[in-house]
């Protein structure tokens, strides 16, 4: 089994509300080796929501309370995030998943690089706060290229 983030098949989970379906692991989904979870649903924030980035920091830093999560309001949801990154670990655990399948960029799922905190579509190097939770955890994260639907 392999835990997927959701809107990868079809979820319309992101913060506004929509996915980035990609056919291929929709078909994988219904032959049953896939797992969706969504870290910032699972952490308690809602859909849609505001739009929110890594400052000071990569997913990793924030895990060890050196960086933190905002909203573009100025909102701190850096306890949201974490809270959704160790549902989405526990998960993994609980059905067994040694590897994961994320979506770039995102804040909690984005693996290898993450926007930078200035809310400009820039980029830096990091993974999100689930993806840095499950890689320290032993799961092999796998990047999906994304498309908005
Ligand atoms: S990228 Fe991750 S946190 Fe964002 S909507 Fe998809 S599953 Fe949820």
């Amino acid at each position: 089994m392999r835990i997927v983030s959701a809107c990868l098949l079809g979820v319309k989970c992101n913060f506004e509300g929509k996915n980035w379906k990609n056919p291929k692991l929709l078909e994988e989904f219904l032959s049953g080796d896939l797992f969706p979870v969504c870290p910032e649903v699972m952490g308690g924030l809602s859909v849609p929501r505001v739009p929110a980035e890594i400052q000071g920091g990569s997913g990793l830093a924030v895990l060890k309370g050196k960086a933190k999560v905002v909203n573009e309001k100025g909102v701190d949801v850096t306890d949201e995030f974490v809270k959704g990154a160790f549902e989405v670990l526990r998960l993994a655990k609980l059905v067994g998943a040694k590897e994961a399948l994320l979506t770039e960029k995102s804040p909690s799922c984005g693996c290898g690089e993450t926007y930078d905190g200035s809310f400009s579509n820039r980029t830096v190097e990091g993974d999100g706060v689930a993806c840095a939770l499950l890689k320290t955890n032993g799961i092999h994260v796998t990047c999906v290229k994304t498309s908005k639907m």
